[in-house]
């Protein structure tokens, strides 16, 4: 299987359990693409120095049909990084057994 087969259902179910109406705040279309793999937003370390490799933000990229905003998507605030959280199928076992 490939790393990121489910990553774009993954990104689709979670914004839908958490955004009603995903409008593009440039152009108010919602007409959005989830990128079909993660992006990454290098971190300052505390001294306020960026190394490269070094720390980076896990995100999704959403990016607008229309006019080509793109939208950054913390991938921790969606619970996506617990191990197995990005495949659907664990997913919606987890859930039956929680009785959600
Ligand atoms: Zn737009």
């Amino acid at each position: 299987m490939a790393p990121f087969e489910n990553f774009v259902p993954a990104v689709a179910q979670a914004l839908q359990q958490r955004v009603a109406k995903p409008e593009c705040p440039l152009c108010k279309q919602s007409q959005w693409v989830i990128n079909d793999v993660p992006v990454s937003a290098p971190v300052f370390e505390k001294t306020g120095e960026i190394k490269f490799p070094g720390s980076a933000m896990p995100l999704a990229a959403l990016i607008c049909r229309n006019c080509g905003y793109t939208a950054l998507i913390s991938l921790g605030a969606l619970g996506m990084l617990k191990p197995n959280a990005a495949a659907p199928a664990a997913t919606a076992a987890s859930a039956a057994t929680n009785g959600e």
